[in-house]
Formats: C-alpha cells, structure tokens, sequence
C-alpha cells in the first residue's frame, strides 16, 4: 500500500467501525465537572491504544479526569516526533443523551460531543492503525487526551506544553469546518489553533515519510498560517 488512494481506501473500509468507536464514547457522557465519566471514556481510550499496539500512560488527577499519553511507532527515530491532540470532555451536562441521543442520520453523526471532539479522537486513532496496517508508521507519534480542554486546560496545560516542545508538529483533532488544505491560527493560545481541515486523508498525509510539508516548527509558540501541500 503505497499511494494516498490506496490509503483512502482503507480509511472508508473503516468508517463503520468508526461510527462505532464514535458511539461508543458518546454514549459516555463526559463533562469536564463530571470526573467520573470523563475517566470511563479516559478507559476506553486507553484499552483502544493498547489494543492497536500503542503504548499508554495515564496521568491521575485529583480534580480533574485523568491525562492520557499514547505512543505509536518506533520507540526511536531520529525524526521528532509528531503530536496529535485532542481531549475527552465535553460542554455537555449530563443528562443531555437522553435529549440528543447517539444517533446517524442523513449523512451526519449526532449527539453529545460528536463533534467537539470525540468524533476527532476516533478518527486520529483509526489514521494510526491505518498506517500500522500499511507498515507505514515510521514516524513516532505521541497522542494526548486531556480531560479539561472545555473549562480552560488548566490541569492538563503544563503536560501538554511538555510533550508539544519535544514534537516536531502538532495536530489538534477539533472539528472541520473550513476549506481543506489549510492550517489557519485561531486565538492567542496555542491550545485554540484549530486545523480546519483534520481529516485522516490529512493525518495520514503528514505521517507518511513522503510528505514534504512541514506545518511549523516548535519554539513554545505556534506560527501561522502555514498551508499543506497535500
Ligand atoms: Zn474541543
């Protein structure tokens, strides 16, 4: 498997499952106040990284859902890694399945943090088994789950900070929106900067060793608009 057709190919062999894996943590109701549920779909997560051959670390946390850190690809590289980041809370009380049950209908997913962001978590995790699958994952990637992204990141911001200095780029999975092939900055704070175009035909794009883009580097602060030749 070699070619972005061949890779896209897979993605859509996979689409089912996602909807399923997307579900499945909707159906966990996950507001960021609501430490227990957001650490239920923090398991999940964590049994999906291991069971696709990732390694896991989670990071306890007294108020807040628990940090999840997953590691793919070759332990060492002499390529920085990249950083796909993305959290498990929502704005949603809890309560508001029964409204705004899961549900797909007419070319959309719906309900409770679909799209902010559990539908971007899920789509981050299948681009990397895709790739394993292509044995094209010759890159390390390290995924970061917070927990409290909807109230301000304030528990998760020093880990985040870490691991992003250390990476060579950084893909936050919210959601999609604008025309593809663009990387715009949103707000001041680097946790905002949004990839309007995240798809996994763009995950996949910028992990395949034939990518020649390069987004931004990493000094501690983001650098933007940068626009992605793929
Ligand atoms: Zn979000």
């Amino acid at each position: 498997m070699e070619t972005y057709r061949d890779l896209s190919r897979a993605v859509a062999g996979r689409k089912s499952q996602m909807l399923e894996m997307t579900g499945e943590l909707v159906r966990l109701e996950s507001p960021t106040e609501d430490r227990a549920g957001v650490n239920r779909c923090v398991t999940v997560l964590e049994d999906w990284i291991q069971a696709s051959g990732g390694r896991s670390r989670r990071s306890k946390q007294r108020s807040a859902g628990d940090l999840l850190v997953g590691h793919f690809g070759p332990a060492r590289s002499k390529v920085k890694p990249l950083l796909l980041l993305g959290h498990l809370d929502t704005v949603w009380p809890l309560g508001t399945l029964k409204k705004m049950p899961f549900r797909v209908s007419a070319g959309r997913a719906w309900g409770p943090g679909v799209l902010d962001m559990k539908a971007g978590v899920v789509m981050a995790l299948s681009a990397v088994r895709v790739l394993q699958e292509a044995k094209l994952l010759n890159r390390p990637i390290v995924f970061l789950l917070n927990s409290d992204e909807e109230t301000g990141s304030e528990h998760s911001r020093a880990l985040t900070e870490s691991l992003a200095r250390k990476c060579g780029a950084v893909f936050v999975l919210e959601p999609a929106q604008a025309p593809p092939q663009h990387i715009r900055r949103h707000g001041r704070e680097w946790h905002t900067t949004v990839c309007r175009c995240m798809g996994l035909r763009l995950i996949a794009g910028w992990i395949l060793p034939t990518a020649t883009a390069r987004c931004w580097n990493w000094d501690g602060r983001l650098s933007g608009p940068a626009v992605l030749p793929i």
